[in-house]
Formats: structure tokens, sequence, C-alpha cells
């Protein structure tokens, strides 16, 4: 049976509010959204007036640290999907070459980032 995951330690993506601090969250293949930043969204695809998702200026020094840790974790699980798509794709033979292409970079790069 696969290990439950620590939900408190799971936060939205854009905002960074952690699961204690807002009423829901949606999971997605390595990121996860809040209900504040699900109505941003719909604003936006709606073409109305936005805030945004709230960028690091606004922030102070110590709550711009305290995110840190944070950010860092969404950079790695983004990361972890990028890399189990890879797998999947060289799994099914699919070349660095055409992989690389996909991403922008070389075959090498490709290869050198994900092999
Ligand atoms: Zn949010």
């Amino acid at each position: 049976m696969p290990k439950a995951r620590d939900k408190s330690k799971l936060f939205c993506s854009f905002c960074r509010k952690t699961a204690k601090e807002v009423p829901s969250l949606i999971a997605g293949p390595g990121v996860h959204i809040c209900g504040d930043c699900v109505k941003t969204c719909n604003s936006i695809i709606a073409g109305l007036p936005s805030d945004g998702f709230g960028g690091g200026e606004q922030l102070g020094d110590e709550k711009l640290l305290d995110n840190l840790e944070r950010s860092q974790a969404a950079f790695e699980a983004s990361r972890a999907v990028l890399q189990q798509q890879i797998d999947t794709l060289r799994s099914r033979d699919v070349s660095w070459q055409k992989i690389g292409d996909a991403l922008g970079v070389s075959r090498q790069a490709a290869w050198e980032r994900f092999g």
C-alpha cells in the first residue's frame, strides 16, 4: 500500500499558501492550486482585471525567505514530472533528438539533463 502523503507540507504552487491556510487545494501533476487562485484564473480567462498571483515583489524579505523552501519544492516536483515524462518517452524508444527538439534544446543537452 502506498504511503499517504503528508498533507501538512502541501501548498498552492501559485500563491504559496499552505494547505492549512486555504479551504481547498486541488492537485495536478506536480502542482497544486487553491480556490482563490482558481478564481484568479477564471478572471484572467474571462478577460477581467486581476491582481495576478502575487509575485515576490510585494513580499518582505522574511516572507520571501519563508517561501524559498516551498518554491524549491514546487520546482523539484515539476522537474520530477518532466523526468517521468521523458523516462516514458525513452522507454518507448523515442530518440533524444526528438526530446531535445520538443524541449527546444540540442539532443546532447537533453541527454545531459535527463539521461
Ligand atoms: Zn493559491
